[in-house]
């Protein structure tokens, strides 16, 4: 174990040598991940096979590398939006590609494995940035009836690897926490039953040995932060149908990590995982694991918001009372270049102390006060530009009134929400909502928050902002 936490610390500190620049964002399309697999092509060491076309023509792909009795194949993005383990995947591509001191580590595993890949399996539904495909299939309900080409192909191509090792890669909601200890699940694993009793056969205990084996090794860099996914038998999902064939399946779910939307950190944990994986299979380390190591990883608990404003004072009929308020943000889709911004909403409002926030605010003493609409109709932007904003917090004003009917804009590019065609607002506390609020301290103006960004007293106007357009 000693040695396997050493060889996982050193791709840790090389990974920025092999991390692929060409995938910066998580909003990377297929067009970016083709000149890559085209590259591979190119290389000796890969084999890169058409495996099939997606329901808007465009190819899938299979990359193997080695020629070992071992098979493992690894296939991400089946949905379209949970793209984290496709960059890693590309990653380890550069691994295999780059010189380095691992040249006789890389040998043995090319000996012992072979290893196939299927990066995007759902590339219509990533130019979307959506779950689903095209055909508004969610590819892991059709592991059965097959009726869309990309489940198709990635169950041929199953089919005919019969792998021994499969590595299912999603990326999982961030309101997962792992257990009750106020930590995100920042990677989540199951070892999927293939039956409603939830046998647990070799093959399905050997996928539980490698995540005991992970679990200990992750736990170097995420410690707490790692959970069991809900192992509820699912049988039209490709894990839980692919468990059942016989091979051993490891679902890895990347979830949320506090300060990194992008996922960046995660992808090099997936990273980390996934070449300590292949090492494992090759070595059969992970043979000498406990299963008892995975059962007590703790649950996926939904317990985890985006922003938790705590012990705020409202009132209302004359009623003060102390609550806390929950706040989660939603991306949403700009246009077909997948730029987005975010439309906060108020999750929960009561007693959350069962609940963590990625961030978290104490207002313990503090007042609130729904945002108001200020009176004045502006012209322009370049006119509210020109506002001083802290005078319009200090009213209690979270919302401007615009006469330009016409903009594009889907978000406001200023500090606080537009209202056009000078219609009626009025603010509210409660579920779903949008937070739009003043906290005061008696009289005096602490934190607004608008669309559910916080804005200090202290340093308002230093940005721009998160607020919305109300058409
Ligand atoms: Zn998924």
């Amino acid at each position: 174990m000693a040695q396997d936490i050493q060889f996982a610390w050193s791709l840790y500190h090389g990974y920025e040598n092999y991390k692929d620049k060409h995938l910066s964002n998580r909003r990377f399309k297929y067009s970016t991940i083709l000149p890559l697999i085209h590259h591979l092509k190119n290389k000796n060491m890969f084999t890169v096979k058409k495996a099939g076309e997606s329901a808007e023509g465009r190819d899938v792909y299979l990359i193997s590398i080695g020629s070992g009795d071992k098979k493992i194949f690894c296939w991400s993005q089946m949905h379209g939006d949970e793209p984290t383990a496709t960059a890693s995947l590309f990653d380890i591509f550069n691994f295999f590609l780059t010189e380095n001191h691992y040249t006789e580590f890389k040998q043995f595993l090319l000996d012992k494995t072979t290893i196939y890949f299927m990066p995007m399996v759902n590339p219509d539904g990533a130019e979307l940035f959506q779950r689903r495909n095209i055909l508004e299939i969610n590819l892991n309900r059709d592991a059965v009836q097959k009726q869309s080409p990309e489940a198709k192909i990635l169950y041929s191509a199953f089919d005919e690897i019969k792998p021994h090792f499969g590595f299912n890669l999603h990326d999982q909601e961030r309101a997962y926490a792992a257990g009750l200890n106020g930590k995100s699940a920042a990677i989540s694993f199951l070892a999927p039953p293939f039956d409603y009793a939830k046998t647990k056969n070799e093959i399905r205990t050997n996928s539980m040995k490698l995540i005991s084996e992970q679990y200990n090794l992750l736990s170097e860099f995420i410690p707490g932060h790692i959970a069991k996914y809900q192992d509820d038998y699912e049988p039209r999902a490709f894990g839980d149908t692919f468990a059942k064939s016989g091979s051993s399946i490891v679902l890895i779910e990347s979830g949320g990590w506090s300060d990194d939307r992008e996922k960046e950190y995660l992808r090099k944990i997936n990273f980390i995982s996934l070449l300590t994986s292949f090492k494992s299979i090759a070595e059969g380390s992970y043979l000498t694991e406990k299963i008892e190591t995975y059962e007590s990883i703790p649950n996926n608990e939904k317990l985890m918001m985006d922003f938790i404003i705590r012990n705020i004072t409202a009132s209302k009929f004359q009623t003060k009372y102390v609550i806390d308020i929950g706040i989660n943000y939603e991306e949403e889709n700009i246009n077909k270049n997948l730029n987005f911004f975010f439309k906060a909403k108020i999750e929960d409002i009561g007693d959350l102390s069962v609940y963590s926030g990625y961030k978290e605010l104490d207002a313990t003493g503090l007042t609130l006060v729904l945002g108001k609409t200020y009176e004045t109709v502006f012209n322009s932007i370049n006119e509210i530009k020109c506002v001083e904003p802290l005078s319009l917090l200090q009213k209690g004003i979270t919302n401007l009134k615009l006469s330009d009917k016409d903009t594009e804009d889907k978000y406001s590019p200023v500090l606080f929400n537009i209202i056009l065609n000078n219609e009626e607002r009025k603010e509210e506390l409660k579920e779903e909502a949008v937070p739009n609020f003043i906290l005061c301290d008696g009289r005096k103006f602490k934190y607004a928050v608008i669309n559910g960004f916080l804005i200090k007293a202290s340093s308002v106007g230093r940005k721009v902002g998160n607020a919305l357009i109300f058409k």
